[in-house]
């Protein structure tokens, strides 16, 4: 696969966040994402034995690089921005960290917070921090996470570096552990730069669990073999019946999703669709070996609508999970208590998957 092609939909249609600017004054409610001011950390000492490491400086320069909007930036682009800016590639990812923040929806903290990374193939990912008004904190969408599910969804099969706005957290760290190339990633903060050994040392890990010579980590591809049950199969036939074409593709997206899932440790794959405008976003669940740390199906959905640009989640007409019948984790009710909160006015559907 292709790292840079999109798993769903064209590059092009990822670069509409000045539409969702324009469309943030029209909302309005609990239903709306709001986005918090920038919140820079204060500057730290550090030790600089790292190379090339990044400078405030060159991290004000985002402001004139600018994302534009965009939350992926190809390899060609990549190297023009570097010959252009006459920056390494360090710089570059560092210099982008505060457009990236801009883009945060931090509508409890106000505490915006931009990740920007390189993939295996070159890509340039970006990922921001994501709230839920009156949820949980553990709702909440870290900006490393964002831009590990960004990379995921473009085909991105490791990541080789990341600039953050702030220290990454220990949830973060131990997401992070999930990787085939954990041991090689180079995370940029306050001017140093650090791998995940130094950050999480004597971690708990993916082979704590697996066999990992034969299990294939986060960002490799997974297969999980589930096919529609009966039941949601008759679900299908009766949406088509009904000229509800809107939610045979979410269905038929989760599915996918469902079957690219990364869930080794409990079996239970899961995938989630939000039918949002005319546009369909859908992405899968990512187990964490520590369980905690797991991005749960909507979340990643809603990752793919905010990449995309949807404005707010009065937009979402309908959400269908996919989920394993029967399964020892279910995520039905838990979306179910989200979707009401942030989007009451969406129709919820739950199809169920079996093993082939
Ligand atoms: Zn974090």
């Amino acid at each position: 696969m292709n790292p840079v092609a999109p798993v769903h939909r064209s590059l092009a249609s990822h670069s509409l966040a000045a539409r969702r600017c324009g469309h943030l004054a029209s909302c309005s409610g609990s239903d709306s994402i709001s986005r918090g001011g920038v919140h820079h950390p204060h500057p730290v000492t550090v030790d600089l034995s790292g190379a090339s490491p990044p400078t405030q400086e060159t991290q004000t320069q985002g402001s004139r690089i600018g994302l534009e909007g965009k939350f992926v930036l190809p390899p060609h682009r990549v190297e023009q921005l570097k010959d252009e800016y006459g920056m390494t590639a360090d710089e570059l990812i560092t210099a982008l960290i505060t457009p990236a923040s801009t883009m945060a929806r931090p509508p409890i903290s106000s505490f915006s917070v931009g990740a920007v990374g390189i993939g295996g193939s070159g890509a340039l990912y970006v990922g921001c921090n994501l709230e839920f008004a009156h949820l949980p904190l553990y709702n909440s969408v870290h900006a490393e996470q964002f831009l590990l599910v960004n990379a995921l969804h473009h085909g991105e099969e490791s990541i080789q570096k990341l600039a953050i706005s702030a220290a990454p957290c220990g949830h973060c760290r131990q997401f992070f552990s999930e990787l085939d190339c954990a041991d090689s990633i180079k995370f940029l903060f306050f001017g140093g730069s650090y791998s995940l050994g130094q950050l999480l040392p004597m971690r708990f890990k993916p082979s704590d669990l697996l066999d990992t010579s034969t299990v294939p980590l986060l960002l490799k591809p997974q297969d999980n073999r589930v096919a529609f049950t009966e039941g949601s199969l008759a679900q299908l036939r009766a949406w088509e019946h009904e000229g509800r074409g809107d939610f045979v593709k979410a269905a038929k997206e989760a599915l996918d999703e469902c079957r690219r899932s990364y869930a080794p440790y409990s079996g239970c794959p899961a995938g989630a669709a939000i039918v949002a405008g005319e546009g369909v976003y859908a992405g899968g669940y990512i187990e964490s070996a520590a369980y905690n740390p797991s991005m749960l199906p909507l979340q990643s959905a809603i990752i793919d609508a905010v990449i995309d640009g949807m404005p707010c989640y009065s937009n979402v007409k309908a959400a269908v999970l996919v989920e394993l019948e029967g399964g020892a984790v279910r995520h039905h009710e838990a979306m179910g208590v989200v979707l009401s909160a942030i989007a009451p006015q969406a129709a919820f559907h739950t199809l169920t998957v079996q093993r082939m």
